[in-house]
């Protein structure tokens, strides 16, 4: 309730302005640009990698990763504005209702920033998109079940899919108590070499994780 009441005040103070073509129009990001979306069709929704232990890693992503909808994710993380983790996990959980009839009560574990960047960032993208999603799907969120064990330089700005796969492998630590014999759901905003995403399930399957999926909101390779 105070929540709400606070962002009623900010947007009287700040009213809400669309993330990518800047109209002032009640919304984060305007129904005018969000009709734009590339959708994947429902049988591409699903992608599934094969991780370097030899377990298979089914990865569902709801859209492609392009304009307007690569500038609204950049505005998430970047230009704080978290609100817009509703209308995200929306477009997610229709991707994952797409792919699944009925399932398994899966625990949703965010991709974890290191600490000193969600410092920085102030939130942890990921972490917003799964708590909004757990309103949707009805899963409960692990925040703590996924540690950075050491910095490591973003991804983005690495050259090709074997340096990712190096910057991240081993970076990450899962905590077994958590995760020991639940299905996990990991939530990621993008999919781009699948390197963090693969990092991240191996830390969970050796944590004892009974199965490991992931779903994000774009994805950025074919
Ligand atoms: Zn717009």
């Amino acid at each position: 309730m105070v929540r709400r009441g606070w962002r009623a005040l900010l947007d009287l103070l700040y009213p809400p302005q669309c993330c990518t073509c800047g109209a002032f129009v009640g919304s984060w990001w305007c129904e005018r640009c969000r009709a734009q979306v590339a959708w994947l069709a429902p049988n591409e929704v699903e992608h599934v990698l094969a991780l370097p232990s030899g377990a298979a890693l089914p990865i569902y992503s709801a859209v492609r990763y392009r304009a307007p909808l690569a500038e609204a994710i950049h505005a998430f993380k970047y230009k704080a504005t978290p609100q817009l983790a509703e209308l995200f996990a929306a477009l997610m959980a229709r991707a994952w209702h797409i792919s699944h009839a009925e399932t398994l009560p899966f625990v949703l574990v965010p991709v974890p920033l290191h600490p000193r960047r969600q410092r920085e960032r102030g939130y942890n993208q990921s972490e917003l998109l799964a708590k909004a999603l757990s309103a949707s799907l009805g899963f409960a969120v692990a925040r703590q079940a996924l540690r950075r064990t050491r910095h490591t330089a973003q991804q983005a700005q690495l050259a090709d899919d074997a340096q990712r796969q190096a910057n991240v492998q081993g970076a990450f630590a899962a905590n077994p108590r958590a995760v020991y014999a639940k299905p996990i759901l990991l939530v990621d905003d993008v999919y781009t070499t699948g390197a963090t995403l693969s990092a991240c399930a191996e830390a969970l399957l050796a944590a004892g994780a009974s199965q490991v999926a992931a779903l994000t909101l774009a994805r950025a390779r074919n």
